[in-house]
């Protein structure tokens, strides 16, 4: 049996993280087992479903490199076969019309959950001549008095069970032309021939419902595996008072392969923590995802991105940085510190003279005038030196005669503006000669 998967998200907002998880680990399994993987867009919700979400999602997921293998569908696409299916089981009786109004099924809703009760709808027409009168919403016919445990072998969790009789007789369509979310579902994945169905565990409550689905149209079932849920740092599920949820949000600042990394960690062990979505195929093995959530820590992320933004050559990483074409040698200095692409602006001291207030010429332990006599002992030192780390190092050495921050802190402020940066030595380095002498007679003239 080759192995199709699909990843089907609702185009009802922006690609959420928990979503591009999910089509990871599809991805992932498929190409492990040398199966197909599809997306397709599951537009059961008429309103708040938008072309445009689809058209953002193809986007991140093509820039989070994980492709499918055939066109995207859309599930509206395949209404006359849901139509065709629903008319099936009315037919067949396994499926009535519910006459109960709006207001009936709100009523006995609230009653439920006033005596504590499963909220379920066992319907008085399925039973009756009027359920098979078209109008209304159309039920799947659950016998609520079967003592039928509902289970499956979930690749993932293992055995999972349901009492059948807590569903109740389940909405499947508004109407007999336009089919809900459950029975859509199930109608696309056999037609699309999916082997085995991997989405998060929030969907687990609805395998049940969707196993009764496959039965009464008399399809066999496919695998299933539920994905655990990404949290949020308080363990709850995550959402956006949590911080951004929408991969959109991370492209700037992130590299695609740090996303990837980052995701396929959050729930499954790999050999190593920076790892590629080739080296994961590798390792993937479906039984091995973990069972509970992860937290989604953003500092764990910026950790990832660190490391991968290390990988760049300087050329990509001036050109992914937004960064005018600054020499080569000087791109180390940015990425032995930075996390994210944003924050590359901070070392602007790199290919600008820096702005500053003069006061931060001054080290802590001296005066505005000691900063000035130190500085202008090494510019004239500096203007006839060798260019080399010992040299400018023993230079400012014997200039600070064992205070090392009376030259070294106005050096550096001088050089960078700011009171952390990379070492001065160093600093002069990479800035040049010319570069350093300027800078220097700035600061020095900031202070007369
Ligand atoms: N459309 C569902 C969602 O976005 C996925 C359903 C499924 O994978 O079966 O959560």
């Amino acid at each position: 049996m080759s192995v199709r998967v699909r990843v089907a998200p609702s185009p009802t907002g922006f690609l959420h993280v928990g979503t591009a998880q999910s089509a990871l680990y599809n991805w992932l399994f498929a190409r492990h087992q040398g199966g197909k993987f599809f997306v397709r867009f599951e537009d059961t919700d008429k309103e708040r479903s938008k072309k445009e979400f689809e058209e953002e999602m193809t986007q991140t997921l093509k820039w989070l490199k994980l492709d499918w293998d055939e066109e995207i569908t859309v599930v509206s696409n395949n209404l006359p076969r849901h139509q065709e299916m629903l008319s099936k089981l009315l037919s067949e009786d396994k499926a009535f019309y519910c006459h109960h109004t709006k207001e009936e099924l709100e009523a006995e809703r609230k009653e439920q959950e006033e005596k504590k009760l499963p909220p379920r709808h066992v319907c008085g027409f399925k039973n009756n001549e009027r359920g098979k009168e078209a109008g209304g919403i159309v039920r799947l016919k659950v016998d609520e008095t079967s003592d039928r445990i509902i289970a499956f072998d979930d690749a993932i969790r293992g055995k999972v069970e349901f009492k059948q009789s807590l569903l109740g007789d389940f909405a499947i369509g508004r109407a007999a032309d336009d089919p809900l979310y459950h029975f859509a579902v199930v109608v696309d994945d056999v037609d699309m021939k999916i082997t085995h169905i991997l989405r998060g565990e929030d969907h687990i409550s609805n395998t049940p419902k969707h196993i009764l689905i496959y039965e009464a149209l008399g399809f066999s079932l496919p695998v299933f595996a539920h994905l655990p849920l990404l949290l949020g740092i308080d363990r709850s599920k995550l959402s956006k008072r949590h911080g951004d949820t929408a991969v959109a949000n991370y492209m700037n600042d992130y590299l695609p392969e740090a996303i990837v990394n980052f995701l396929g960690c959050l729930g499954y062990t790999f050999s190593k923590e920076i790892i590629s979505k080739e080296e994961m195929v590798q390792e993937f093995e479906l039984a091995k995802v973990h069972k509970s959530g992860a937290i989604f820590d953003v500092q764990k992320l910026n950790w990832i991105n660190s490391q991968w933004i290390k990988k760049l050559s300087p050329q990509e990483f001036k050109q992914k940085a937004g960064l005018p074409q600054i020499p080569d040698i000087v791109v180390p200095l940015i990425t032995e510190r930075l996390e994210k692409f944003s924050d590359a602006k901070e070392f602007s001291y790199l290919w600008q003279q820096p702005e500053y207030d003069p006061s931060l010429l001054k080290w802590k332990k001296g005066e505005l005038s000691d900063a000035k006599s130190a500085l202008e002992k090494v510019l004239e030192s500096f203007k006839d030196i060798s260019w080399d780390k010992e040299t400018l190092k023993a230079k400012l050495d014997e200039i600070a005669g064992g205070d090392r921050g009376m030259v070294y802190w106005p050096l550096r402020a001088a050089l960078s503006g700011k009171e952390k940066s990379p070492d001065p030595v160093e600093l002069s380095l990479v800035l040049g000669k010319e570069e350093v002498i300027k800078r220097i007679d700035i600061a020095v003239k900031k202070l007369s």
